[in-house]
């Protein structure tokens, strides 16, 4: 039998969370990405596995990864709508800034009760994305499909806008913030040549009053973009 679905453990979510996050691009998860994800040691991650495949959250081909199962899924983006929801709250609601919200709702996102967070929900007018430009899932359990290319993959000469970008790095945000490089933003990508595959990028639409930034490739990684001209 499953366990209740109200009683999943807080290491459970977060390995469910994990699993949504890696094969979100369609590929299954190995072991060994799971185990970088979280933080922990591989041969922990074979155990948990293991017995969330056990108990019918995820299947696990040895040798070719991990993936969630139906009931899985849901479990995942209920736990991902209770992180989003909590985020856009404190942010809206509460005045904490982009960069300070994500420690606190990892830890509240196991404790808040769903009724907690539709009540929330419908205070901030059921919004449709985080602070961080991520979709929120809905109460049914859809998303909005990630159908997004990231700024590393912009060409010379492309514009593109900012979407989301990734919300774990609380000093990267304050950077992000700092230099205009937030979701809703278009940037020009001048080059994308450079010693640590970086990317420059114009800020600003205006042409000569565009501030111009040399993004690393690993943060240039982590931003999310759409292609204005496409
Ligand atoms: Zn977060």
């Amino acid at each position: 039998m499953k366990p209740d679905e109200h009683t999943l453990s807080r290491s459970v979510e977060d390995y469910l969370k994990a699993v949504y996050a890696l094969t979100e691009g369609g590929d299954p998860a190995s072991t060994s990405a799971l185990a970088d994800h979280l933080g922990v040691q591989p041969a922990s991650v074979t155990g948990m596995v293991k017995r969330l495949a056990e108990d019918g959250w995820v299947e696990h081909a040895p040798y070719r990864g991990v993936r969630l199962t139906p009931s899985g899924r849901t479990q995942a983006l209920r736990v991902i709508r209770r992180h989003r929801i909590l985020e856009t709250y404190l942010v809206e609601r509460l005045g904490y800034t982009w960069d300070d919200v994500h420690a606190e709702a990892e830890r509240l996102e196991h404790a808040a009760s769903d009724d907690l967070i539709d009540r929330m929900a419908a205070h901030l007018e059921d919004p449709s994305h985080d602070p961080h430009g991520a979709p929120i899932p809905t109460r049914a359990g859809e998303i909005e499909p990630l159908a997004l290319g990231t700024l590393a993959e912009a060409a010379a000469g492309e514009r593109v806008e900012i979407r989301a970008v990734r919300d774990e790095d609380a000093a990267e945000l304050r950077h992000l913030e700092a230099v205009g490089l937030v979701p809703g933003t278009t940037v020009t990508v001048v080059d994308v040549t450079g010693p640590d595959g970086g990317v420059t990028v114009d800020i600003g639409g205006e042409p000569g009053a565009a501030s111009r930034e040399r993004v690393r490739s690993a943060l240039a990684r982590r931003i999310y973009v759409r292609d204005v001209d496409a």
